[in-house]
């Protein structure tokens, strides 16, 4: 089996159209959608004639270090983008939102997921002469926007779409409209909301709350929604095949006090939770989660299994997530660092910790280590997602075959190699009951090796 070494991105998008201060919202926002992504940030605004961009790389409180960055942001309309990259791309060329002029106009465009068809795409333009200015997939719905000449916005996009294949839910950005679409399959997420005086869109709804927008609805699977002065139309509809809404946003990805393909986080993680108490319990004087990511599946397991929860970790959180360091060596003392044990409550007791994934069991073995050394008597590991078996095409960080613990090895192994007295992970049936839609409406390809939308990637998957 060969390694899949492609680009992989988290990020979070976001845009504002006919409000004031449209870039200073844009901000806030990204602030609310650091934790897609802290590697860049970027706002483009436009006044309805030019257009104004400032990008930068690291967490947005670094690229918008300065108040005077808004003055030169005007207009009341922004688009803005968290991106986290993770092989070896901390490279400026790559910041969004990108920018172009061709023969419609002006384009911006932020985008969140991860296209399968990228190097089919790509070289195929090179080979008819196209020129790219970055390494990042997105600058191919730029050149495909640009060699259709469809006369209508909303025809052009879709023309240009139906090359594309893979997970997007883009921003965009014209003259004089703000626009949001989302892949056929609707794999990540992007919301509709409502403002006092405009309307937004963003990849989770924590965005709105920060500004006190209204929710209306989530852009739909193949949905491209033009938003202008005379406010949101879906401007055209792609086919849309099967839904395959990521289940990984609800276990991990998203923040708990988001909306997410119309489902509320915190609801389905706590229900994981309970779910996992009640398809794995264990003898424990107490429950912990590994902060902050596990809070809420940990109080759901605690209630379910009426095991009360304690905290018995905290968490520094002046330390970016583990992922952010590449390096494995570095990245075992990145966990040392982001937790440490509360003794006094630790001390000669049993334990159940409640995580929500274990990737390359990294964090899981330190954890359990650093219990024990601070005189833990047992420690049950419960994962309240089931075993990461395959990396995601689609535009999480889930990394290669060969670092996944699960890949490698059953459950026993990888309770042996954590250190453990018991593990145990979530089922696929139980992850998937917790939703009020459909299990066929999800795409669990990193949990089942099933990929909804093929690509290039294929061949690296036997
Ligand atoms: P590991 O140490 O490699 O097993 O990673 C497991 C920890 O990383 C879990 O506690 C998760 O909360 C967190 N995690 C899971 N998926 C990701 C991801 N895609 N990016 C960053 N962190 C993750």
């Amino acid at each position: 089996m060969n390694e899949n070494k492609s680009l992989k991105i988290n990020c979070g998008v976001c845009g504002v159209f006919g409000t004031e201060q449209a870039a200073h919202l844009i901000y806030l926002a990204l602030y609310a959608l650091q934790h897609r992504g802290a590697e860049s940030a970027g706002i483009i605004s436009t006044d309805g004639g030019n257009f104004y961009a400032h990008r930068g790389m690291g967490e947005v409180a670094t690229v918008f270090s300065s108040p005077q960055i808004f003055d030169t942001l005007s207009g009341n309309a922004a688009i803005g983008h968290n991106r986290y990259s993770t092989t070896g791309a901390s490279d400026p060329i790559n910041m969004q939102p990108l920018f172009t002029k061709y023969w419609g106009g002006e384009i911006a465009i932020g985008h969140n997921g991860n296209i399968t068809n990228y190097k089919t795409l790509r070289t195929k333009l090179e080979s008819s002469g196209a020129t790219f200015r970055t390494e990042s997939d997105t600058e191919l719905f730029l050149h495909l926007i640009a060699r259709c000449r469809k006369k209508d916005l909303g025809e052009r996009l879709a023309t240009a779409f139906k090359h594309i294949k893979g997970a997007y839910s883009l921003v965009a950005m014209t003259r004089d409209s703000l626009i949001a679409a989302r892949d056929p399959h609707g794999v990540r997420p992007l919301a509709l909301g409502k403002l006092e005086d405009g309307f937004i869109v963003a990849s989770e709804t924590c965005a709105f709350d920060i500004m006190k927008a209204e929710y209306i609805r989530d852009v739909e699977p193949g949905e491209i929604l033009i938003i202008d002065k005379n406010g949101p139309r879906t401007a055209a509809r792609m086919a849309t095949k099967r839904s395959a809404s990521c289940i990984f946003e609800f276990v991990y990805f998203s923040r708990p006090d988001s909306k997410v393909f119309g489902e509320n986080v915190d609801k389905l993680r706590r229900a994981m939770g309970r779910r996992l108490a009640w398809e794995s319990p264990a003898e424990a004087d107490f429950v912990i989660s590994v902060p902050d990511s596990s809070n809420t599946a940990a109080l759901g397991y605690s209630e379910a299994s009426g095991i009360r929860l304690e905290l018995g970790l905290i968490r520094n959180h002046y330390v970016g997530r583990t992922f952010i360091l590449p390096d494995q060596k570095i990245r075992d003392i990145d966990a040392l660092i982001k937790y440490n044990p509360v003794k006094g409550v630790i001390s000669g007791k049993n334990i159940i910790v409640v995580d929500d994934s274990i990737v390359r069991g990294t964090t899981s073995r330190k954890i359990v280590s650093m219990l024990k050394e601070a005189g833990a008597n047992k420690v049950h590991y419960r994962v309240s997602s089931p075993p990461l078996i395959s990396p995601c095409f689609y535009g999480i960080d889930i990394p290669t075959f060969s670092e996944l613990a699960a890949h490698k090895h059953d459950i026993e192994e990888i309770r042996r190699k954590i250190g453990a007295d018991s593990l145990a992970y979530l089922s696929i049936d139980g992850m998937l009951s917790v939703s009020k839609r459909k299990p066929g409406e999800f795409c669990t390809a990193c949990f089942s090796k099933k990929y909804p939308i093929p690509g290039d990637f294929e061949e690296n998957v036997k």
